[in-house]
């Protein structure tokens, strides 16, 4: 673990071109100017985000063992998956919290009619000639310091020879640690001063059910998958013969109506999570979560990620939401961040009982350190439950009681977009001609590579085309695979490589004599020569890695 800096627009800029460029992300509906916030993944990116999904239900659902005490674990445990609807019944946020609570502070700009969050907002102060300003930049900025630095000289009217006269009397700050914003210069503003005040913004997308259109039928598309699994807690203990402690995962879209969604799919308005809601005996919980942080993070260096880039931090006890007696978030430093700065990648929250009793009880608040339920203005609850028993009998100690939850909570895209920033290098290799010169090459987890293997006919003729075909359906059995016999075999290489596929097979003139093929990797280069019928296990065996 460790807080060292990626920062690197360059290498952001490189990797956003091949993604277009490969069909791994597009922006969406781009034929109409796109869609801010919104993402559309090219047949290659389907194809690695759902690596990334099906790696992850792998891992924490479908291959766990429940006979099997893990190592940190407490005890046993077994694990089920779920798929619930988007649009669920409106009480559910009501009682989440979400309603109420689900928003983000924004300022407007009365100049530029420019909206942005309040937290995220970045400026310095500056001052020449006697004038003083706080100077920001566009949240979207790649890099603040430079921008800031740019919009100070125009600003104070600085030709580049004059610039000893500007000087910067603060760092980086937030516009959160000013009192007014009188001398505010917005992003892209001419004139201090334009911004709002800060106002609150629910995130949550709403819509209407049915064909009336009134507000009564106003339903919300769900801000996360969570509150689908709290709420069928009953129909799996019920349905099933788990028994406490247990875990829940679930894949699915979650939508939220950011302010300023940005840095690339990092924050987008719609979304992938990939959540597990983890229920215990209250007395164990302190340890399963001790459990499900440090393995989820170790998955994350498991499937590649580097434990220079990567960190574990615990939140503060003034960051952590009244019902958490502990919360983790795993964060990464994408090259898109400043130095020193990281971005979660997935919480990990001890929840208590909150989301449970909630359920049942209706919306709770948190007062003198106890959860009790919200009133209104008349002394009603603010929020009704759902009535139904959430709690849990162990037929073993006799014991009834309503568990406590641990909440791992990842977000594919973002995933997604660690493993291709973290793959995504510049290096040297041998060229057509033997010669050394740089290539891009996507080191991903042979997991997650879109395609596992391509078939390299050398040249067109001699039957090589016909033995790639023959053995291009073969291989397709038994993973992806792609076939391409045009251009040189150096340049067919490198086009592997920028897409990260781990291993070439080449056909050539050897294969015609002892049907042996050469099998190249990506990332040492070596060539192995191994029997055509034994390529598909020979390239399984080294991916299973
Ligand atoms: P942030 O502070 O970055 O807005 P959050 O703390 O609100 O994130 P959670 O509510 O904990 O995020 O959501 C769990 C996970 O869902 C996050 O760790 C992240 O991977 C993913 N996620 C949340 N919001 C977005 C978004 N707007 N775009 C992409 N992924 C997201």
């Amino acid at each position: 673990m460790s807080t060292e800096s990626n920062f690197n627009p360059d290498k952001m800029k490189n990797l956003v071109t091949l993604c277009k460029r490969r069909g791994i992300l597009f922006q969406s509906s781009e034929i109409y100017g796109g869609l801010n916030g919104f993402w559309d993944y090219g047949p290659l990116g389907v194809e690695i985000k759902r690596n990334v999904k099906e790696a992850w239900w792998h891992d924490m659902v479908q291959s766990h063992n429940e006979m099997v005490l893990m190592p940190g674990a407490p005890s046993k445990f077994e694990m089920v998956g779920l798929d619930c609807s988007i649009i669920m019944h409106p009480q559910v946020w009501k009682c989440s919290g979400h309603y109420d609570l689900f928003h983000d502070e924004m300022v407007d700009c009365t100049e530029t009619k420019g909206r942005y969050r309040y937290d995220q907002m970045l400026g310095r102060w500056a001052e020449c000639k006697g004038q003083k300003a706080f100077i920001t930049a566009d949240p979207k900025a790649e890099d603040a310091e430079q921008e800031i630095h740019r919009r100070a000289m125009k600003f104070f009217n600085l030709r580049a020879k004059d610039e000893g006269e500007l000087k910067f009397t603060s760092d980086l700050t937030s516009l959160t640690t000013l009192d007014d914003f009188s001398q505010v210069l917005a992003p892209e503003a001419k004139h201090v001063g334009t911004l709002t005040e800060p106002r609150e913004f629910n995130l949550m997308f709403k819509t209407i059910v049915g064909a009336l259109g009134t507000e009564e039928n106003a339903a919300f598309l769900r801000p996360e998958t969570a509150q689908g699994i709290f709420v069928n807690f009953r129909n799996v203990v019920d349905s099933t013969r788990v028994r406490v402690p247990f875990g829940v995962g679930q894949i699915g879209k979650s939508f939220r109506n950011e302010i300023t969604p940005r840095n690339f799919t990092f924050r987008s308005r719609e979304f992938e999570q990939m959540e597990i809601e983890f229920f215990c005996p209250p007395e164990e919980s302190r340890q399963w979560y001790e459990f499900w942080r440090n393995r989820r993070y170790e998955w994350y260096l498991k499937m590649g990620l580097s434990g220079d880039r990567l960190r574990l931090r615990d939140h503060e006890q003034a960051e952590l939401a009244h019902y958490s007696t502990g919360t983790a978030d795993i964060e990464y430093s994408y090259p898109f961040l400043q130095p020193g700065e990281f971005g979660e990648l997935e919480g990990i929250a001890h929840r208590g009982d909150f989301d449970l009793r909630s359920h049942m009880e209706g919306k709770l608040v948190a007062k003198d350190g106890q959860l009790t339920l919200e009133l209104d203005e008349n002394g009603k609850p603010k929020h009704r439950g759902s009535g139904k028993d959430m709690s849990y009998f162990d037929d073993l100690t006799k014991k009834r009681f309503i568990p406590h939850v641990i909440e791992p909570s990842a977000g594919a895209d973002r995933a997604t977009l660690a493993f291709l920033c973290e793959a995504f290098q510049e290096d040297q290799a041998p060229d057509e001609n033997g010669n050394m010169t740089s290539r891009t090459v996507l080191r991903l987890h042979p997991r997650l590579a879109p395609y596992k293997a391509a078939v390299l006919p050398l040249v067109r003729k001699d039957g090589m085309p016909e033995l790639g075909a023959e053995l291009y359906g073969e291989l397709k059995e038994h993973f992806p695979c792609f076939y391409d016999e045009k251009a040189a075999i150096g340049r067919r290489y490198r086009r592997q490589d920028e897409i990260g596929t781990p291993f070439c097979v080449t056909i050539d003139s050897q294969t015609l004599v002892d049907g042996t093929v050469t099998v190249r990797d990506r990332d040492t280069l070596e060539q192995s020569r191994v029997k055509k019928d034994e390529v598909a296990a020979f390239i399984e065996e080294k991916i299973k890695k």
